[in-house]
């Protein structure tokens, strides 16, 4: 079946570039990860089609960064209606090339759909500030104007939601974008932009350019001094390398890097409410989120109660396809993903962890695994300090709440963690003590477009998301002057 009519979407499948779709010399193809069978071929952008965009992104800055404020809200108004209206063909698409159930993609499709209403609703509160110095000698006015070009690099967990997410405040704050979406997921992305352009986004304001070779092509943009930010959600690997290229020209960079979340279960929580927040956190998206729990602690005195409560929940969940409805738990998104999973599950196993469930991947054509809870994990296990990427519940025991807190604390990720407890005092106190960027408190989502995203230490830097997202496509000037 055509990617057309699995998802009732007319999915373009070329790089679009200064408002023309180009074919580009060469393809690449996109699997379905539930078959491992081609779903389309996509065009394969190089370094020439890159520098192209970024020239057609340079070109319609002027225009865009004058455009007044309420017609860029309304573009990004009609793309929020647009995006509601394709809901459903939007998490089918998604559903076809990241494999994640439908339940998920739905999700997925309304709350990116929702950075575009936010952002619309942000496009027209861009303020300065006016004060008089300190000493009275002058006034201090500041206004905030659009950074300039901007490149997008986003992943393939969530195509939609981390595309519209620097989209929408790129496009708030007047700044043309290039966005290079992850291989493995290029095509929600190529419908985004089509759906932007039927917006109204005018030539050159949004650019796309899938590439099956992002290390070079991705250098080349970051290599020209036309691009004055860079926008990035990943891995911290990759991460690290583009922080070494945005020093040469002095880039400014947003970015969104791996997490780690410890999920803490005291022995004060209700735990029915830690069992459904434990479902949301380590579940959704099939674990495949860099704000998936990675690591249970929880109380010796609940543990055991958790953890049956628990597995029967995981036990019901149904792993396939994921456009099939029944499916609660998709494929993972390729065979490296699944690799990995298996590598640090049988690693726990062998160094005296216990699976109360799962465990393995099963015997079938797809990138699956199975939910996986996993019991009396020792402190050192690979797997404890890794990112999972998959779905599997590492246990840990505590006693000591100063022990939870340390050893959450003890990764360079802080992205986000997750506190079950019902004494107040407890939960800020600890909420206050983790080296996270978003808690959780009990809470098993954190993600809104109208919250500040992002993590402290090495999961990031800047924030996504609420007013701070949209400062981040911008530059704070200053006058000084008197009258
Ligand atoms: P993940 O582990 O989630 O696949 P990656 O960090 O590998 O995360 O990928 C995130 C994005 O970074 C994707 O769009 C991918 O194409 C891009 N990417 C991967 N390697 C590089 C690189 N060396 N330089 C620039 N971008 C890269």
């Amino acid at each position: 079946m055509s990617i057309t009519e699995l998802t009732g979407l007319d999915v373009p499948t070329g790089l679009l570039i200064g408002g023309e779709w180009a074919k580009g010399n060469a393809t690449f193809p996109v699997l379905d990860p539930a078959t491992e069978e081609p779903l389309a071929e996509v065009a394969d952008g190089t370094v020439s089609d890159a520098l192209d965009a970024v020239a057609a992104a340079q070109a319609a800055l002027p225009g865009w960064a004058a455009t007044p404020p309420r017609q860029r809200a309304d573009i990004l108004h009609r793309a929020f209606v647009l995006m509601k209206e394709r809901a459903e063909q939007f998490a089918r698409l998604m559903s076809a090339e990241n494999g994640k159930s439908l339940r998920d993609a739905r999700g997925e499709a309304a709350y990116a759909a929702e950075f575009f209403r936010w952002y619309a609703e942000e496009a027209v509160r861009i303020e300065g500030t006016l004060m008089r110095a300190p000493s009275g000698g002058n006034r201090i006015l500041t206004m905030h104007q659009p950074i300039g070009v901007s490149l997008l690099i986003t992943p393939w967990n969530f195509p939609a939601a981390m595309a519209t997410r620097k989209i929408g405040p790129a496009l708030a704050a007047g700044c043309p974008v290039v966005l290079k979406p992850a291989e493995d997921t290029p095509l929600t992305a190529l419908a985004l932009a089509a759906l932007l352009r039927e917006a109204g986004v005018p030539d050159g304001v949004v650019n796309v350019v899938n590439t099956s070779d992002p290390a070079s092509v991705v250098a080349a943009m970051m290599n020209d001094s036309r691009v004055r930010k860079m926008s990035f959600t990943g891995s911290t690997e990759v991460g690290r390398i583009l922080l070494g290229q945005a020093a040469r020209s002095v880039m400014s960079t947003s970015m969104e890097l791996g997490g780690n979340a410890p999920f803490l279960i005291f022995e004060d929580a209700d735990i029915d409410a830690a069992v459904e927040g434990a479902l949301i956190a380590k579940m959704r998206n099939g674990g495949e989120a860099c704000t998936a729990a990675n690591r249970f602690y929880v109380h010796d005195a609940v543990a055991d109660q958790f953890n049956q409560a628990f597995a029967a929940r995981l036990r019901a969940m149904k792993v396939g396809p994921g456009l099939d409805e029944s499916t609660d738990i998709g494929p993972l998104v390729n065979e490296e993903t699944r690799s990995k999973v298996v590598g640090l599950v049988d690693g726990a196993l062998a160094s005296g962890a216990s699976a109360l469930l799962g465990g393995r991947a099963p015997e079938r054509r797809g990138y699956f695994y199975e939910p996986t809870l996993l019991d009396g994990v020792a402190a050192d296990s690979a797997i404890l300090g890794t990112e999972i990427f998959g779905p599997v519940a590492p246990v840990v025991r505590f006693t000591d709440e100063a022990d939870a807190v340390r050893w959450a604390n003890a990764s360079e990720f802080g992205l986000v963690a997750y506190v079950y407890t019902q004494d107040l005092r407890r939960g800020l106190r600890v909420s206050e003590a983790l080296e996270s960027g978003m808690i959780g408190l009990n809470r098993g989502l954190v993600s809104d477009p109208a919250a500040p995203f992002g993590g402290v230490k090495q999961s990031g830097l800047g924030r996504e998301g609420a007013h701070e997202g949209l400062l981040e496509y911008t530059e704070t000037k200053y006058i000084a002057t008197d009258w």
